[in-house]
């Protein structure tokens, strides 16, 4: 049912209530294949349109049969990332981050919160109350690891934990350790529907399950979730007279309800989705409430991002879900209108969003504060996840541009190096003098955390990061990202195809693409030229191609033979950046970005003597050129750092008055050398200030 926003949520509800079979919204208009279910082995092997993809072939978000998908999500074993940058964020995801933190999880109890209820464990509830979805989203990290590798001992646990989870199911189909026992009277009223993330942990049991059933082909988990959706929630809540309201305090259920339509084939989970987004005025929300949670109103009727800012990014993943596969123009246009304000007025340079610590949220237009800037990884992730699914919608490279933004910087940045600590907060710019903490403790990187959403969340990122290397489309392929890396997969019309790349990228701008289709074929190879490279060249096999433009896929038409290369030529000059001068803290700042590259400075690597604090960089008309870049195989994993003359104020600050008349003169300086690290990387030494942003003097 397409909802537009003058349809008034009463009305809408006495529509969805006529129309209701069995309290869940029919469409009589697009029946589907029922669902197979194959015993034991648990394969769903129908797609919406009745066509079968195996668990195996379907990718982070399975977009094969929606109807306005424009492109198509690839499975992740599809690409083989090799020996290059993201290898080795990913080895140590693997063999660090995903295990370490499974440790974590049982160490705080996390397990125990299930083995309590079927008496395997004494100890009592742990965690706060969306602790089950540290399981989940742990377990959406493993199913994603698997597609890649088989890894049999990480299965065999995994599988055991997953045994344990869906031990303590009800035969209602209720599934969440902290309503269940004693707060049993608590669950799903309103005042838990809004702050106790039951449909949140819901919707990461669901992510995590359908991941886990795409690696390796087991539904327990799956099927656990698609009983508590279909004997618990959709029996009880939704717009039927019988029903109860549905309140989505942390949006996530959404995007998950979808995938598992797209998993299942059974429609009614498309349609609780858009009920949810829509909202149910039978309850009354407080204004704040509904700003706070992103919900409670129609989707369709939000003009600018606002509340808590994973929140806001989890619903426009759900609702952009919802479009891709019912067209809805009132959400592509308000998907838009968000997508403009993200854009524009609310996100960081680094792709992080979320300007605000009190209440997690998204501040005032422009308002971007670097120190106190609060921009939780969740909430980058949030950002990446929905850009790759406007990218789905529309082909559009802008919205590349902003995955692969969030990806390099705002997300990269929040696990450490060595894979075990990971931050909350990305904040643009840090004081160890001025830093007080964060959640009781005294770093900014931590290996746990109470709420520990960011840690499972960047794992699961890096795990399925393949599968956002290439998309298929009806005319052939696009190439997203650019790394090592192998895909071998095949056209929309079952040609088979592998693409090999070769680069350095992001350290180096030349890009190999090497084509081998299984027999020469005609389609169309859409090549995306990032936003920030301007003057990129692109040829084929030698030859350049003319109509390269910045921040737009280069359609290249041809019949492709095996052997084909396309090079990519992508200028890595480093840039200095400004803000809009709206930003009142980046008033007289730049930033410093180089390729998809944003960078910083950590005092520990000036010259002795020299505090941040002090620092201004002369900037002129050969601004970027003057920046000498300089690839440190042995520092921070191997990065490529940027210097620059700079100077350096000479402040007393012992004996300087806090305000003085303005001096015509200028203030005195010393000339000093300044290095600049990528901004992923900070953090990862001994405290030191850091900042993304800083003064400059023209010349
Ligand atoms: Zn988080």
């Amino acid at each position: 049912m397409a909802f537009s926003k003058h349809v008034s949520r009463r009305q809408f509800l006495s529509t969805a209530v006529s129309s209701t079979a069995g309290g869940i919204l029919a469409r009589p208009a697009l029946s589907f294949a029922p669902g197979r279910h194959l015993g034991s082995a648990g394969l769903f092997d129908i797609g919406a349109a009745g066509s079968k993809l195996a668990w195996q072939d379907q990718g982070v978000i399975n977009t094969a049969n929606s109807p306005y998908a424009k492109l198509h999500s690839i499975p992740v074993r599809a690409v083989t990332i090799d020996e290059g940058f993201w290898s080795k964020r990913r080895k140590t995801n693997l063999e660090r981050s995903i295990p370490t933190m499974r440790e974590e999880l049982e160490e705080h109890g996390r397990m125990d919160n299930f083995r309590r209820l079927v008496g395997k464990s004494s100890e009592p509830q742990k965690g706060p109350y969306f602790s089950d979805s540290d399981i989940y989203k742990w377990t959406d990290a493993v199913g994603w690891a698997l597609q890649s590798d088989a890894l049999p001992a990480l299965r065999r646990t995994t599988d055991s934990m997953i045994r344990e989870v869906v031990a303590v199911q009800e035969p209602s189909g209720y599934l969440n350790t902290y309503y269940q026992n004693d707060r049993v009277s608590l669950r799903m009223s309103q005042h838990d529907q809004e702050v106790g993330h039951e449909m949140y942990c819901l919707g990461h049991m669901l992510q995590g399950a359908i991941a886990y059933y795409r690696g390796t082909g087991d539904s327990t988990l799956m099927d656990a979730g698609a009983r508590m959706v279909d004997n618990f929630v959709i029996p009880n809540y939704g717009p039927g007279p019988n029903q109860k309201p549905i309140i989505s305090g942390h949006p996530e259920i959404e995007m998950a309800l979808i995938e598992l339509y797209r998993t299942t084939g059974k429609r009614q989970y498309v349609d609780l989705a858009g009920y949810i987004l829509h909202g149910d005025d039978r309850w009354t929300i407080e204004p704040e409430r509904i700003v706070y949670m992103f919900c409670g109103i129609p989707f369709t009727s939000r003009t600018k991002l606002e509340g808590h800012a994973v929140r806001a990014m989890y619903a426009c993943c759900g609702a952009t879900d919802y479009f891709l596969e019912t067209g809805d123009q009132a959400y592509w246009k308000t998907l838009n209108t968000l997508w403009e304000d993200l854009t524009r007025r609310q996100m960081y340079v680094t792709g992080g969003v979320g300007a605000r610590a009190q209440w997690e949220a998204f501040g005032a237009a422009y308002e971007l504060p670097n120190q106190q800037a609060y921009v939780e990884s969740c909430a980058a992730i949030g950002n990446m996840m929905w850009n790759w699914r406007m990218l789905a919608a529309s082909g559009e490279a802008k919205f590349a541009d902003v995955l692969e933004r969030a990806l390099y910087n705002g997300i990269n940045s929040g696990m450490s190096l060595d894979g075990t600590t990971y931050c909350y907060r990305n904040p643009l710019a840090f004081d160890p003098a001025a830093f007080d903490g964060f959640r009781g403790s005294p770093n900014i990187r931590n290996p746990w955390y109470d709420v520990t959403c960011c840690p499972p969340n960047i794992e699961r990122t890096f795990a399925s990061l393949p599968g956002y290397f290439y998309s298929t489309s009806k005319d052939g392929l696009y190439v997203h990202l650019y790394d090592n890396s192998t895909l071998d997969w095949h056209l929309e019309d079952g040609t088979g195809i592998k693409v090999q790349q070769t680069t350095n990228y992001p350290w180096q701008g030349a890009v190999q693409l090497t084509l081998t289709p299984a027999q020469p074929t005609e389609f169309t190879f859409h090549v995306r030229v990032p936003g920030w490279a301007t003057n990129a060249t692109v040829a084929v096999n030698g030859k350049s191609e003319s109509g390269v433009k910045a921040g737009e896929y280069l359609a290249l038409h041809r019949h492709w033979k095996p052997g084909d290369r396309v090079t990519l030529s992508l200028p890595m000059e480093t840039v200095s950046v400004a803000a809009n001068p709206r930003v009142s803290e980046d008033r007289g700042k730049i930033a410093v970005r180089r390729g998809p590259v944003i960078y910083c400075m950590e005092e520990l690597d000036q010259e002795h003597g020299v505090a941040l604090a002090d620092v201004a960089v002369p900037i002129g008309p050969r601004t970027g050129k003057e920046f000498q870049s300089d690839f440190k195989a042995d520092l921070l994993d191997g990065i490529v750092i940027l210097r620059h003359r700079g100077s350096a104020y000479e402040v007393s600050s012992a004996s300087e008055a806090l305000y003085a008349p303005v001096n015509p003169a200028p203030r005195k300086t010393r000339s000093v050398d300044l290095t600049f690290i990528p901004y992923y990387v900070w953090a990862n030494r001994q405290p030191s200030a850091m900042q993304v942003w800083v003064p400059y003097v023209t010349t």
